[in-house]
């Protein structure tokens, strides 16, 4: 009957086992074998021990009273371990942590827990208990595995976000059923009664069809292993010390196996213990080598962005300042790296020394350094960083004298600074500032950050604009240059233009320099070259032959694509060598001379006409008159505008105009603006006149229809001039055409 009672739940639990495989999958497939494993080895030695107790024919020689118990107990002690184990891997699925499971600590809090039992069953309950010294060991054992299996299977179900998991639940009841016939099993003087037994088998059975329950997949949290271990370990240090306080309290002496079981207990935790304590140790100083700079010891970049991370998330009133090494580069050239090292070393001691113990100083990488200080207005952080500048000093170093300047930027924590990054850049805006300005240290300054920004967004549409031909943002307007005798055509000057999607028509003053720094000249040169090659094709098919000036950089002059261009320009057949001219300006040529004239000569040997533009603003020199293969002089607008009211710069362009015919050079005259400017070239002996009076730079559409209507205007003019001398009719306003064309090109 008992048999029964109990053999068919084992069996049942055996059958299901078989049925849940397809059930369980994937990763779950390994704790979820431990934990059916419990279950069948329950109901395994249940059904052993129910055998061994019925038949005691067998005589006591060969089953001693007893064995079924006994069977059962170390059946019930295994399945708790493989149901801990179950457990434990349960938690590693669902958290992805793979550190090794803290067996050692469990084992020890499981001889604790034998040790406790062995207190208060013997001492603290005195139970007369029937049990012989092992039974009572193994009871206890069943006892403390299930309290661990338990335990464990409660502290992982938070953990591991298995709270909304029923299949926990359904466990945990299972484990709570185990708990309690373990728990009699002890106060009952060990008897394992067939009831008990029979709460085995069903809450074994519970255990065996908790996996059928509907699963809740969210991941858990990863489980900080190596925190938990040491709690865990000092937690059955301790109990062990309170059991043997107790124990040597009231028995007046410490019990034998009580002892030994602590001992044990103690020593297995402790072991554990000692080597998580070793590993976070190692952990730490990995972290600490990582957080500071090799070379001078102060803190690195990464230890300072987390600084900073950290005050702004935490909104703390903070400044920052980042600080770049002048003439440091100079120092690394002339006496090496070693100097260069030392020079660091010494610099950041000089900081360490004047900053206040709160700051943190970091070096950021080469010869930039941070300093990130907590409470510090903007006036008080700024005179802090000139302190520092202040500070740095010379080294001396093997006999020579090794001096460094810094330029500091500092930015404090405001409303708009939102991350940790938004205060790093803004400490480098000004760094940047200081630098450029040269002022040693500077405050983050909002109008040049966004001028800064401007220019950034506006380097990024140039590169676009350049780089990618078919945007056709670049494009070239022409402005006639008149004969002032004849008031014939004589040439146009090419004069870039950049259409901007957003900003519209932007002139070479807003953005050459901006193409000059950022390394483009050379290919804005080229696009224009090509583009004026176009043009004047154009022109020439529509029967205008027409001499073209082109603006060439300083840059351009060395640049070793510009021959190749050039040569590809006239050999594409759009222009003529001799209708070619290519305008420099006396300051490009000094940069570097003799590069500069070489690449003229090769110009002029090409048939292509060389112009000097601007000239008398930049360094003139007569010396240079004599070398240089140019066909033509510009005199700057400067001197055209102030002819009539200077008699001085009369005198200079009339002496030019000399000089320059002597040279056999022509004079063209920039920036000629209404008739009495012009009256005044032609009467100092210019040439060619350039300016608004004939009109604005046009676009190469607006330009060929300005081409049409003067000639046509001076065919008119020419008749009207002949029939004047015959008295026939009134001379006609040269230049109506061309106020309409300028009004058109606005
Ligand atoms: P630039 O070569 O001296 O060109 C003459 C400048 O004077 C042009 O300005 C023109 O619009 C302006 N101008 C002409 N007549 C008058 C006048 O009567 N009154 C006044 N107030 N101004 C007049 P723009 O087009 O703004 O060009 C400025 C400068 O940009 C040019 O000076 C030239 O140095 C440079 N540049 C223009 N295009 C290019 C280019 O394709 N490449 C290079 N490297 N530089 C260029
Ligand atoms: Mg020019
Ligand atoms: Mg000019």
């Amino acid at each position: 009957m008992v048999l029964t009672a109990s053999a068919v739940p084992a069996i049942l639990v055996l059958g299901l086992l078989v049925r849940l495989r397809p059930v369980v999958a994937g990763r779950e497939v390994r704790f979820q074998r431990f934990l059916l494993a419990g279950p069948l080895v329950i109901a395994a030695s249940a059904l052993i021990a129910a055998g061994l107790d019925l038949e005691p024919d067998l005589g006591p020689d060969l089953v001693p009273p007893g064995t079924g118990s006994l069977v059962f107990t170390l059946g019930a002690g295994l399945a708790g371990a493989l149901v801990y184990h179950g457990v434990i891997l349960w938690m590693q699925a669902r958290t992805g942590t793979v550190a090794s499971t803290e067996n050692l600590i469990t084992a020890g809090a499981g001889l604790i827990l034998m040790a406790i039992g062995n207190l208060v069953t013997g001492r603290i309950l005195d139970t007369p208990s029937g049990l012989g010294f092992w039974q009572l060991q193994g009871n206890l054992l069943v006892f403390g595995t299930t309290v661990i299996a338990f335990g464990s299977a409660v502290w992982i179900t938070p953990l591991s976000g298995l709270l909304r998991d029923r299949r926990m639940w359904l466990s945990l009841l299972a484990l709570t059923g185990f708990l309690v016939p373990a728990a009699a099993g002890l106060l009952m003087a060990g008897q394992q009664s067939p009831a008990l037994r029979l709460v085995w088998l069903l809450a074994a059975t519970i255990l065996t069809l908790a996996p059928l329950a509907p699963v809740s997949t969210e991941p858990g949290p990863a489980v900080p292993l190596s925190q938990s271990s040491i709690f865990g370990a000092l937690l059955v240090i301790f109990a062990g010390i309170v059991t043997l306080a107790v124990q040597v309290v009231l028995h007046n002496g410490a019990d034998r196996p009580v002892l030994v079981l602590v001992l044990a207990g103690v020593l297995l935790a402790g072991h554990r213990m000692i080597g998580v304590v070793g590993q976070l140790t190692q952990l730490g100083q990995t972290r600490r080598e990582a957080l500071t700079d090799e070379l001078t010891g102060v803190a690195n970049r990464r230890s300072l962005l987390a600084a900073v991370e950290t005050v702004v998330t935490e909104r703390r009133p903070a400044a920052l300042m980042i600080i770049d090494l002048d003439r440091f580069k100079e120092v690394n050239d002339k006496y090496g790296h070693i100097a260069g090292d030392a020079v660091l070393r010494h610099v950041s001691a000089a900081f360490g020394r004047e900053l206040p113990a709160h700051a943190l100083l970091a070096r950021l990488g080469g010869d930039e350094f941070a300093v990130l200080v907590e409470d510090l207005s903007l006036v008080t952080a700024v005179g802090l960083a000139r302190r520092l500048v202040s500070a740095m000093g010379p080294l001396e170093d093997e006999g020579r004298v090794l001096e460094v300047g810094a330029s500091i930027g500092v930015a404090v924590l405001d409303g708009g600074t939102r991350a940790g990054s938004d205060l790093l850049r803004r400490a480098d805006v000004a760094m940047y500032q200081a630098k450029t300005s040269g002022t040693g240290v500077h405050a983050y300054d909002r109008a040049f950050d966004a001028a800064a920004q401007q220019r950034r967004a506006l380097t990024e549409d140039l590169q676009e604009a350049l780089l990618e031909r078919d945007s056709g943002q670049i494009v070239v307007f022409f402005q006639p240059q008149v004969d002032v005798h004849t008031g014939l055509v004589a040439g146009a000057e090419a004069l870039v233009r950049w259409k901007h999607p957003r900003l519209g028509l932007l002139t070479p003053d807003r953005f050459l320099q901006l193409v000059e720094d950022n390394g483009l000249m050379g290919t804005l040169t080229l696009r224009v070259m090509e583009l004026v090659a176009i043009h004047s094709a154009q022109w020439r098919a529509a029967g205008h032959d027409l001499r073209v000036s082109l603006n060439l950089s300083a840059t351009c002059l060395t640049d070793p694509r510009l021959l190749p261009t050039i040569d590809e320009v006239l050999l594409g057949g759009g222009i003529q060598p001799q209708d070619l001219l290519l305008e420099v300006t006396e300051t490009s040529l000094m940069t570097n001379p003799d590069e500069a004239l070489a690449t003229m000569r090769a110009i002029t040997a090409r048939g292509v006409g060389l112009s000097i533009d601007d000239y008398g603003t930049g360094y003139s020199s007569l010396s240079y008159m004599n070398v240089l293969p140019a066909s033509e002089l510009k005199i700057d607008r400067s001197f055209t505008a102030r002819l009539g009211h200077d008699p001085r710069t009369a005198a200079i362009v009339a002496g030019t105009a000399e000089l320059a015919h002597r040279l056999g050079m022509r004079l063209v005259a920039e920036g000629t603006e209404d008739e009495d400017a012009l009256r005044r070239v032609r009467e100092l002996g210019c040439d060619i006149s350039q300016g608004y009076l004939h009109s604005r730079p046009l676009p190469p559409e607006n330009f060929r229809q300005w081409l049409a209507d003067h000639n046509s205007a001076q065919k008119i003019s020419a008749a009207t001039e002949l029939s004047d001398s015959t008295g026939l009719s009134d001379s006609t306003e040269l230049n109506d055409s061309t106020e309409l064309s300028a009004s058109s090109s606005g």
